[in-house]
């Protein structure tokens, strides 16, 4: 896809900057101009303004529309610059007008979900695995959204009237089953299609180039990459960004200047991290699908830094044997984490809905991170233990053991 938002910054350049390039300038652009080189950092709540008629002008502007002018800011919960450089930023390398942050992902569906309830669209189509907690908020309809769980193709038959939002992830969390976006996309006709791309980044894929109209992250994973800051994001065009800001200034789900100052610096190293992530990812899932201890491994066409597998044992002893990756939630971050889905991070789904979208009892999420593949593997080697129904060191490399 075309998008002059690719084009360079002199005047007349039809030159398009390289994501690698973006990621390291896009959101820095008047950095120079202000006689600075790292970006700053802006914690002020409130801004002074001794023009009063101003400033009710630029409020009135903000509710009919959500228009937000280049002044500052009246109030940190209407916009904040250096959250701003992170939104201009992770617009750029996803090729969309425009990206609205939040203090989380879950915040960041919270936003998406309100601004269609809002407008008497309260239907949400989706198709399952999707991260658990998103999976809950949309079963349990907690914001008076009322969803209809299917299959891919199940998508446009189960369009209605009343039809907001469909919603996906690819590769999704936690068994990394790809969807073909394009189809999707056009299965959902003018309803809006809502990619979660937390786990492929823009690096991987930029959905909007398939049809997607709205991109989510859980900036918490690799946008962040450090394991230390959460927040959320919505990468779409400018006319939803508006309402998605109207609704983050009523409900206040905004991301704090601290972690906007981080996430912007977590995507100048996003392509170097997913990936050098990404091959050593490739050659411990070739690994582990030739491994008798383990039962079957997926792992996307796409790459990625994640790969789940179902170990033939029992997989909490796994969990228990790690040492060099850690047993933790969550994912994305320099360093590699394993969790175990069923009883973490898709605990939440009901156990018959989980089993049914992929979801085994066995199944092992590993976040690969920057550690060398050799280290790696060996704590894995050792954590998986002797062969099922083996003892002693009989069982041959390759060795298919009956599960
Ligand atoms: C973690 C995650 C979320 C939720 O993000 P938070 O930042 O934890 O609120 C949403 N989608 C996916 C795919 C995730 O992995």
């Amino acid at each position: 896809m075309d998008n002059d938002l690719y084009a360079g910054t002199r005047q007349g350049s039809a030159h398009r900057r390289a994501l690698a390039t973006e990621a390291v300038h896009a959101g820095r652009d008047d950095l120079a101009g202000l006689g600075l080189h790292a970006p700053p950092i802006d914690l002020s709540t409130t801004y002074p303004s001794y023009d009063s008629r101003a400033e009710a002008a630029r409020i009135d502007a903000f509710a009919a529309d959500g228009t937000v002018d280049d002044g500052p800011p009246v109030y940190a919960r209407l916009g904040n610059p250096t959250v701003g450089r992170f939104e201009t930023a992770l617009a750029r390398l996803e090729g969309t007008e425009s990206a609205v942050a939040f203090a989380s992902g879950m915040a960041a569906l919270t936003a998406v979900l309100l601004v269609r309830s809002g407008a008497g669209l309260r239907h949400v189509v989706a198709v399952r695995p999707l991260y658990g907690c998103s999976d809950h908020l949309l079963t349990a309809g907690a914001l008076g959204t009322e969803v209809t769980w299917v299959d891919p193709a199940g998508i446009a038959d189960a369009i209605r009237p009343d039809t907001g939002l469909v919603m996906v992830e690819s590769p999704a969390n936690p068994t990394l089953a790809e969807l073909d976006l394009r189809a999707v996309a056009h299965a959902c006709g003018t309803v809006p299609l809502l990619a979660d791309n937390t786990f492929a980044t823009p690096v991987l894929q930029r959905p909007v180039e398939h049809g997607a109209r709205l991109v989510l992250h859980s900036a918490t994973k690799f946008l962040g990459g450090h394991g230390d800051v959460m927040g959320g994001v919505v990468a779409c065009d400018e006319e939803f960004a508006r309402q998605l800001r109207q609704v983050r200034f009523a409900t206040g789900g905004v991301l704090h200047p601290l972690a906007g100052y981080l996430l912007l610096r977590g995507l100048a190293t996003l392509p170097v991290r997913v990936k050098a992530a990404s091959a050593t990812a490739a050659e411990l899932a070739r690994r582990l699908s030739v491994d008798p201890r383990v039962a079957r491994v997926h792992y996307p066409r796409i790459g990625g830094a994640m790969v789940a597998f179902e170990s033939a044992g029992d997989p909490h002893e796994v969990i228990r044997a790690v040492r060099l990756i850690t047993p933790a939630v969550s994912l994305g971050s320099v360093d590699s984490l394993i969790q175990h889905p069923a009883s973490i991070s898709h605990r939440i789904v009901d156990a018959t809905d989980r089993r049914s979208a992929g979801v085994s009892d066995r199944l092992l999420r590993l976040s690969v991170g920057l550690e060398d593949v050799e280290d790696l593997w060996a704590d894995l080697d050792a954590a998986l233990g002797e062969p099922v129904g083996v003892t002693g060191h009989t069982a041959g490399a390759g060795l298919r053991v009956p599960e």
